[in-house]
């Protein structure tokens, strides 16, 4: 239990599906979390009742001043932002009104307080298709979507933001992200769905059984599309190191993937292994915007941060599966 000296910690849209896993691991690890988050995908229940949450839209000026002041903040953890990849091509101004002045905010209320400490969450969606895999964190930025763009931009802000203001910034640019934590109380929720995992479980939950892989006509050996996949709970215990690198008054920029790809089909034979149900397979057009092969190059955020992912593909698969469950 805190006793109200530990450190406190900003989590920025802490009721979503990854910033409500940090949250855990920050109580886990002794820190305090204060959740600042606007509800538009997140869920109050994800936030356990003892931490300090605020229900506010983050473009409104000096709401984030007002809760490093109240708080006495020393860092923030960053995850409040649109992800649609799709959404963000129909409405690109939906993804850039709320994705960058809510960084823009940020910046301002951290210079305004002297707070120089961020973690910022960032995307594989910034390399767009990358030249080579794996994909090391010097390759080109060359995002195929308003999302990737978005994020490339708050990238560069908080870049600026370090020359001019001396803000310390890690950005963690995450390949694909799934699991739950391992006792099955919060996990993956988004509506509509589009992951891969949480679709592939929902369509053996709903009884049908029946999954649609978008496209078998790619360059790969079976001719899905080749994903790296992190458990989310590994993927915080990233951002834990990425605080205390922070003391060090640097910053960085690190993949997040377990350096191992996974196609589709792969992915569909480890479900059925792990739910012992079979799956049909209907093949169809490819999706667009889909790179072929996404795969994490991690040497950098093992030799420099000293993270290393502890679960795989199995692990990730079991605890999303027992969350599926929990889920009405
Ligand atoms: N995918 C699929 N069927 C689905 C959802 C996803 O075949 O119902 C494929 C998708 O085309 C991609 C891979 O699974 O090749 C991973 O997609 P996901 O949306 O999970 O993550 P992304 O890599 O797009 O962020």
């Amino acid at each position: 239990m805190s006793d109200g000296n530990n450190e406190k910690i900003l989590v920025a849209g802490g009721a979503g599906y990854i910033g409500s896993h940090m949250v855990r691991v920050l109580i886990e690890a002794g820190l305090d979390p204060v959740v600042i988050d606007n509800l538009s995908t997140g869920y109050r229940d994800f936030v356990p009742g003892k931490v300090p949450f605020y229900e506010a839209d983050l473009r409104e000026p000096g709401v984030f001043s007002e809760l490093i002041k109240t708080h006495h903040i020393s860092g923030v953890i960053y995850f409040a932002s649109h992800i649609e990849v799709g959404e963000s091509v129909i409405d690109p101004l939906k993804y850039y009104d709320n994705n960058l002045i809510s960084c823009i905010n940020l910046i301002r209320a951290m210079k305004e307080n002297s707070i120089d400490r961020v973690v910022f969450s960032s995307t594989a969606a910034v390399y767009g298709d990358p030249e080579c895999v794996p994909v090391k964190e010097d390759a080109v930025l060359a995002p195929k979507n308003p999302y990737g763009r978005s994020k490339m931009m708050m990238e560069k802000m908080l870049s600026d933001a370090g020359t001019a203001y001396g803000l310390k910034c890690v950005i963690l640019r995450y390949f694909n992200v799934a699991g739950a934590f391992p006792g099955g109380e919060i996990g993956e929720k988004h509506v509509p769905e589009t992951h891969l995992i949480p679709n592939v479980l929902k369509s053996i939950k709903n009884d049908n059984c029946e999954f649609n892989i978008f496209g078998d006509d790619y360059s790969t050996p079976d001719g899905t599309c080749i994903r790296d996949y992190v458990h989310v709970v590994d993927l915080c215990g990233a951002h834990l190191k990425a605080l205390r690198y922070l003391e060090g008054n640097i910053s960085g920029i690190f993949n997040l993937g377990s350096g191992k790809g996974f196609s589709v089909r792969e992915v569909l034979e480890t479900v059925m292994k792990v739910t012992g149900q079979k799956i049909e397979a209907n093949v169809l057009d490819r999706r667009d915007g889909d790179p072929e092969r996404l795969v994490a190059s991690i040497a950098k955020a093992k030799d420099v941060l000293g993270w290393e992912p502890e679960y795989g593909l199995e692990d990730m698969i079991r605890t999303a599966w027992k969350w599926e469950n929990n889920l009405c």
